[in-house]
């Protein structure tokens, strides 16, 4: 359902994607690991539309996105920082990118009810921002991004401030909710533990290029290079 061929951005000298290569099947979880510059977060503005390559195409369902605006592309982002609107409650919230759409207020009101069962905080609707906990904010992010129904949800080191405990609770819920959406999903993580958690396949990233792409069980298995034996930890 996405495809990348030969995508590549620089910024001045600096390649931060290297004629990338990327297929995503549709309902596929894919996680992106990779040290901090190998280009990780480049990859999902340019599939967001929020940044232009300067080679190479990136196609959603056969679609050619060179032009296509962030809000045409039918793509959802949750970003590490998740801004939720504090002005907001809970179900303004998870409400926003209905009311953009112009979806009646008995729709809207259906879809959040939905969405907030879905994400573990049934009842939540009038609840403020401000007095959730982490936790529970990242889960009004994530029912946020899925309410317009988007095709391809990214999401980029979601959980990334949230303790390891509540990580590993999380990882395990979101892949349930996603399993239960039909999500097709391209996630960043730093976590090896939560991308091996969540992903069906794994995709590391070294300097702007793919290193290995496989199930977690192979490439934990059988890395394809001595670098990504060593990202993974191993001493050889
Ligand atoms: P991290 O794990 O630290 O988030 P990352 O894998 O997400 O890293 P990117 O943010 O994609 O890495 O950056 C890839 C490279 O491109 C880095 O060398 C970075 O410094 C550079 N870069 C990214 N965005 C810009 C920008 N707007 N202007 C200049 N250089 C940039
Ligand atoms: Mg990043």
């Amino acid at each position: 359902m996405l495809t990348l061929e030969g995508v590549t951005v620089r910024f001045g000298r600096r390649t931060a994607l290297d004629a990338v290569d990327l297929e995503i099947a549709a309902h596929e979880i894919v996680c992106v690991l990779g040290p901090s510059g190998s280009g990780k977060s480049t990859l999902l503005r340019v599939v967001a539309g929020l940044q232009p390559p300067d080679a190479g195409r990136v196609l959603l369902e056969g679609a050619d996105q060179v032009g296509v605006p962030v809000h045409r592309r039918g793509v959802g982002l949750m970003f590490q920082d998740h801004q939720l609107f504090p002005q907001r409650d809970v179900g303004g919230n998870v409400a926003f990118g209905l009311r953009v759409r112009g979806e009646s207020r008995g729709e809207q009101r259906r879809r959040v009810d939905e969405l907030l069962d879905l994400v573990g905080l049934p009842g939540a609707q009038s609840r403020a921002v401000a007095a959730l906990s982490g936790g529970e904010q990242q889960r009004v992010a994530l029912a946020r991004a899925l309410a317009p129904r988007p095709r391809l949800l990214m999401l980029d080191e979601p959980l990334g401030q949230l303790d390891r405990s509540l990580r590993e609770r999380l990882v395990v819920e979101l892949r349930g909710v996603f399993g239960q959406l039909g999500t097709t999903v391209l996630a960043v993580t730093h976590d090896q533990g939560e991308a091996f958690a969540l992903a069906d396949r794994v995709v590391v990233m070294r300097d702007g290029r793919v290193a290995q792409t496989g199930t977690p069980v192979e490439v934990w298995q059988r890395p394809a290079s001595a670098f990504v034996a060593r990202f993974l930890g191993f001493d050889n």
